[in-house]
């Protein structure tokens, strides 16, 4: 789509020229996503290479270092890794022993402080969420003590999807499952809400998994087994208790209660890991706020600057460049920085933009930075976290996780407005995004959030080309330069984007959570 020229004059987007931009954009893209960069994998030699040019960039861009090294924030993780030859896993019923291969029918959990020898019975215990808001308790009654609880991904329907996803983080499951007893985690995922398709997810199970080194404390030391099945071999642990997965998947996607009940079986594991330990740092820059008071408050625009790094060949590629996983959300930042310096706009409060690593090994630098902030942490007022927004197409509507939760939501919807483009909430809660990406962060630490997508409206070919990306190029190497993409469509996006921190850095109060929103729990008191 190309906005006519006198609706931009007719917008605050003056001297807009989305096609400029969108290049500029694009080519920032092509330097985080380079071959050169090794797909930043956090802690590589890679992704210091990307920090260094983004760091170089916020300082063109006339952005203050705010990290506690210059622009850099490092942060120490151990990184664990799975010897798979002196790993297995199988299902024991009686003195019948049989294996699950893994790869094909299942991926070991890969973390410090799981079990080397682990064996336990096994309970089905539906989408093993406990959502007291909704009177929802999967592990009511249930003898789940010292046992394996088995389930399926998603949630009941009736549950708006920004709660449900914050339930089914894995910090909330994890509070329930250890109060419970359990001790091992197998989750199968429903067809219908999978991203990638299981032959090409499965690869990544040998991929390093990452913890920041010092937060032992909050570890789950309970829970010392973990595995995730393919849901096309999910009968082979089913078969004991009578029931199939087909069955189960019938009464999902019916919106109907799921049933529980004892697998009749015990999963068997032997589990090897590699250990070490990297360093890899956040990118931050600041951008200082004139009125006197309000300068001492921020508004954070985020994205991540790592991906997956030099993982399994996938039509010879070995390279996962990241492109849109999130060379467009840094590159986006960085573009917003530089407009607001060539346009000399003034703004009351104080910007951040925070460039954060370990997002794919979940959301671990966001979430050290919203813990260990580098301003005083009742100063950060909002972040707009920009996460692969995926311009595959002209931006017409735009799909806003958390939206509905707190003033942002209209700062948003007003922005969008100027130039046509409409605003719609979270469509497909079942792939819990507003806990996918680093806003969650935020959001945990109390401060008001919002993450975008291209939106678009069931049974357009929009869909087909979003669910096709997901399907072929998330997190595969063909996620580079060479794709198609709306370049147009992202100088939009960033206009948007900066016209909403402007208006929130600009405004008399800061952004806060609706009252019905539940995530405002998180306030912390004085902000
Ligand atoms: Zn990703």
């Amino acid at each position: 789509m190309r906005v006519p020229a006198f609706f931009l004059i007719c917008s605050l987007l003056p001297g807009a020229d989305l096609v400029k931009e969108g290049n500029q954009w694009w080519s920032r893209v092509g330097v985080i996503a380079d071959d050169k960069m090794e797909g930043r994998n956090t802690g590589s030699e890679g992704y210091m290479r990307a920090a260094r040019y983004v760091a170089a960039e916020m300082e063109r861009a006339g952005l203050r270092p705010a990290g506690t090294t210059g622009y850099f924030q490092p942060i120490k993780f151990t990184v664990s890794q799975i010897d798979e030859t002196n790993s297995s896993l199988a299902v024991v019923k009686g003195d019948q022993v049989t294996p699950i291969a893994l790869g094909p029918d299942a991926a070991l959990n890969v973390r410090a402080g799981l079990a080397q020898k682990f064996e336990a019975e096994a309970v089905f215990c539906g989408y093993c969420l406990v959502i007291p808001e909704y009177n929802i308790d999967d592990l009511a009654g249930l003898d789940v003590r010292g046992k394996v609880v088995v389930y399926i991904g998603g949630g009941p329907s009736g549950v708006p999807s920004e709660l449900r996803a914050h339930y089914s983080s894995g910090n909330e499951r994890n509070k329930a499952f250890a109060k419970a007893g359990v001790v091992g985690i197998v989750t199968i995922a429903n067809p219908k809400s999978m991203d990638i398709p299981w032959e090409r997810s499965t690869l990544s199970r040998l991929n390093a998994t990452m913890a920041v080194a010092d937060s032992a404390g909050d570890a789950q030391p309970k829970i010392v087994f973990g595995a995730r099945m393919n849901p096309a071999s999910a009968d082979k642990i089913l078969a004991a208790s009578g029931h199939t997965f087909g069955e189960i998947l019938a009464l999902a996607d019916s919106g109907k209660d799921l049933p529980h009940f004892p697998l009749n079986i015990k999963f068997r594991a032997t589990e090897t890991l590699k250990l070490s330990e990297v360093e890899s740092p956040n990118v931050i820059g600041m951008l200082p706020g004139t009125d006197p008071k309000l300068k001492d408050e921020y508004v954070v625009f985020s994205a991540h600057l790592d991906h997956l790094g030099i993982g399994g060949a996938i039509k010879g590629d070995t390279i996962y460049n990241g492109a849109m996983d999130d060379g467009s959300g840094i590159a986006s930042i960085l573009q917003i920085a530089q407009m607001i310096k060539d346009q000399k706009i003034r703004l009351k409060r104080s910007l951040l933009f925070v460039a954060v690593c370990g997002e794919e090994k979940g959301e671990l630098g966001s979430k050290f930075y919203a813990v260990n902030p580098t301003v005083p942490s009742s100063s950060i007022v909002a972040d707009l976290n920009l996460d692969m927004y995926l311009p595959l197409f002209p931006l017409k509507v735009l799909e806003v996780q958390g939206v509905n939760e707190s003033t942002l939501g209209d700062d948003i919807r007003a922005a969008a407005k100027k130039v046509g483009v409409g605003v719609q909430s979270d469509k497909e809660p079942d792939r819990n995004l507003f806990i996918r990406s680093d806003q969650y962060s935020f959001v945990q630490e109390g401060v008001p959030a919002l993450a975008f997508k291209f939106g678009y409206d069931s049974g357009t070919p929009e869909e087909k080309i979003a669910k096709d990306w997901l399907r072929d190029r998330y997190h595969a190497p063909s996620d580079d330069v060479n794709q198609p993409v709306d370049k147009e469509g992202a100088a939009l996006f960033n206009r948007i984007l900066l016209d909403t921190g402007m208006h929130v850095a600009n405004a008399p109060d800061r952004p806060h959570w609706l009252p019905a929103s539940f995530f405002k729990r998180f306030v912390k008191n004085g902000s």
